[in-house]
């Protein structure tokens, strides 16, 4: 297993991903039976057919739990309805933000769900092959995950003859090596092409043109995961468990300065308080800072801002995004500042290098977190860092881009005293960063 650990959450979060238990053997295809898996694919194939799960789906307001949440009712009936013989589903599982391990976790722990999930896709989007892929360090995970299939196989739930319909679902688990935009679906898919990883503008949609040009849904294990419960639960109480435009839950791993550090799974829409509390809050004499909500190109939320809903629509309204499911929690001791610079520079390490605002732009802006923090700071400093965090965001031609000016504007937003301490003060209230003296002013730092 991955080691990270699966946190209890309260009674009122509902488990629609993770197991209630731990199983003593994930693929054990009798337990996961006797548990209630492949029913859905049953009532999908016998009763509903493609068109009744695109309209359940459609019905249940699921939108993808990845970065776009993109309505999973609309993408599915979109790929459907696509033009051509060959269609394919993806399972993005590559997950890129290197300290999030809540996919795997996921696949490790139930990969039936994630499996079934997206034979029901294939059934629906009239697709023969299923690829899963992920990352070829994952070893564990990819023993298990083909350890599962190959007992489904051998169980008729997937195959030439899935449950004696007369379809065929093949899976194979494809183990990838590459950056951090492996993760970022047009890469991935040209990763598993063989050719050099770049995005892709998009539409065309990889719904529509994706895979060797074929139509191609691709979605992360977790809403393939959620895929079983809503199709063999009924759409009834599974928008009770979210805000109505995010029904469902998400895995979120929450690291940092907290009493339990791991992965659970939470209901979309709870605050960001009550995710904290998962994890045992802030254990004393670390004092709450801010919350690096949504990983490498996530954004620094305040105390006041724990009340924020986590899902997509107000996180993004708070400044932040879902991204990879991280919630890093930071004490007094962290520099916000010095820390978005470096998250920066990551995102402009890891970024492609494509599109020119993003290659240079990030650089740029990295380059005016590090000048802050060292106490060179030349003339407005926020206005120009703000302008072109903007002008990045505009000129994007992948999430990467578009998300990557995060962490500086929400420093901009929420920290603002910090920032002035280090231009204004030449001083770091964590103690982390040494600007240097002004030697104009007479001052040190
Ligand atoms: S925005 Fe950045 S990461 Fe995306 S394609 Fe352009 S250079 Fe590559």
């Amino acid at each position: 297993m991955s080691p990270a650990s699966i946190l209890p959450t309260p009674p009122r979060f509902p488990r629609l991903l993770l197991p209630q238990t731990a199983p003593a053997n994930a693929a054990d295809l009798n337990a996961a039976i006797s548990a209630g898996a492949f029913t859905a694919l049953r009532t999908a194939i016998e009763g509903l057919k493609a068109d009744g799960v695109i309209r359940v789906l459609t019905e249940s307001g699921m939108r993808g739990r990845g970065r776009g949440g993109v309505p999973i009712g609309q993408k599915w009936q979109a790929c459907a309805r696509a033009a051509g013989e060959t269609h394919y589903v993806v399972v993005n599982a590559y997950q890129s933000d290197p300290a999030v391990l809540t996919d795997r976790v996921l696949l490790e722990s139930n990969p039936f769900a994630v499996i079934e999930g997206a034979a029901i896709a294939a059934m629906a989007v009239g697709a023969n092959e299923v690829i899963v892929a992920l990352r070829a360090e994952a070893v564990e995970t990819i023993r298990i995950l083909e350890k599962a299939i190959a007992a489904a196989e051998a169980g008729g739930y997937l195959g030439e003859n899935v449950l004696g319909s007369g379809l065929e679902i093949r899976f194979s688990v494809r183990p990838l090596r590459g950056s951090y935009m492996l993760g970022e679906e047009t890469v991935l898919l040209k990763g598993l092409e063989g050719k050099r990883g770049q995005p892709e503008q998009q539409p065309p949609f990889t719904a529509t043109r994706g895979l060797f040009g074929a139509p191609t849904l691709i979605h992360g294990p977790q809403t393939f995961a959620a895929v079983p419960t809503i199709l063999a639960g009924g759409i009834a109480g599974f928008p009770e468990t979210g805000p109505r435009t995010f029904a469902g839950t998400v895995m979120v791993q929450i690291s940092g300065a907290v009493a339990k550090p791991g992965i659970a799974e939470v209901p979309f829409g709870v605050t960001l308080r009550e995710v904290l509390d998962v994890a045992g809050g802030v254990p004393a004499p670390h004092k709450f800072k801010a919350m690096l909500v949504g990983g490498p190109s996530g954004a620094f939320l305040p105390e006041d801002a724990l009340g924020v809903g986590f899902d997509h629509d107000s996180l993004e309204s708070a400044g932040a995004q879902v991204g990879s499911g991280s919630i890093v929690v930071l004490d007094q001791h962290t520099c916000v500042v010095d820390l978005a610079a470096t998250l920066t520079r990551f995102c402009a390490d890891e970024a492609c290098g494509k599109t020119i605002p993003c290659r240079i732009g990030l650089r740029r802006l990295a380059e005016i977190g590090a000048r802050i923090c060292e106490g060179e700071p030349r003339g407005d400093e926020i206005g120009r860092l703000t302008d072109l965090s903007l002008d990045v965001a505009a000129s994007a031609l992948c999430d990467h881009e578009r998300k990557a000016t995060l962490s500086m504007l929400s420093v901009v937003r929420y920290f603002r005293d910090e920032l002035d301490a280090h231009l204004l003060r030449n001083a770091c209230p964590a103690g982390i960063c040494h600007p240097k003296a002004d030697t104009r002013a007479g001052t040190v730092s």
